[in-house]
């Protein structure tokens, strides 16, 4: 099964690629972890990401795509995938079209995680990322077991740089302009689905389960 996550930043994208991946056993691919692991390990890749990230702004195709179309290509993708965060532009989206083509593949689902950018500003407020191991959390909806401290692994939770307001508010207006045209091009292919992304956690992926299947 090969599922695109859409949706603003902050609508829960990585939250539930997470339960998605381990429900059917399919690796989650996120180009924001990818790019956050380079910048830690300070890679050129990470290097040049970062100017863009910082600004709130998108990283340029050219980085991004064929770093996408490398990742599905290995071994743990055959029975299936999900992307999160990709593709972000239409170009990003034909390019992954194409890839997929030239092995005589489609993607199953576009599910579009549906919340108001109202929402949004306030669950970006209370996200704390874990530096380490790349969990998520919230500090009201969704906390860890111990204040400030990653359930998986222990280390020190933060708030991401790209999450401060200001910044916030520009990833959202890049998303409206950029990314959201994505939801009438999935819809002309015929695997977009929508979910209510404002519900509790819980109930969310109960709608995205009903929508792919046991
Ligand atoms: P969120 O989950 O809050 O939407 P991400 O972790 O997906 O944030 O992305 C963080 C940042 O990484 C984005 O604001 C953007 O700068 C960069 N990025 C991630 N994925 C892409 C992509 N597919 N194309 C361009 N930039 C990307
Ligand atoms: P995205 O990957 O789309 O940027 P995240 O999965 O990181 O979004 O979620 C953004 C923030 O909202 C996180 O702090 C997360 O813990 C919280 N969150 C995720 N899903 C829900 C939900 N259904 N209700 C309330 N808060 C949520
Ligand atoms: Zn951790």
């Amino acid at each position: 099964m090969k599922i695109i996550m859409l949706g603003a930043p902050g609508a829960g994208k990585g939250t539930q690629a997470k339960l998605i991946s381990e429900k059917y056993g399919i690796p989650h691919i996120s180009t924001g972890d990818i790019f956050r692991a380079n910048i830690k390990n300070d890679t050129e890749l990470g290097k040049k990401a970062k100017v863009y990230m910082d600004k709130g702004e998108l990283v340029p195709d050219e980085l991004t795509c064929e770093l996408v179309v490398d990742r599905i290509a290995q071994d743990d993708c055959k029975k299936g995938f999900i992307l999160d965060g990709f593709p972000r532009t239409i170009p990003q989206a034909d390019a992954l079209k194409e890839a997929l083509q030239q092995r005589g593949e489609a993607m199953d689902f576009a599910i579009d995680i549906d919340v108001p950018d109202d929402f949004i500003i306030n669950r970006m407020g209370g996200r704390r990322a874990c530096p380490n191991c790349g969990a998520t959390y919230h500090i009201v909806n969704i906390p860890p077991k111990k204040e400030g401290l990653c359930d998986v692994c222990g280390s020190p939770l933060v708030l991401r740089d790209d999450d401060q307001p200001e910044t916030v508010k520009k990833r959202l207006d890049v998303y409206h302009a950029q990314t959201e045209p994505l939801i009438d091009y999935y819809k002309k292919e015929g695997i977009l689905r929508k979910v209510d992304g404002t519900q509790e956690m819980e109930q969310v992926f109960a709608a995205i389960t009903s929508v792919l299947g046991e």
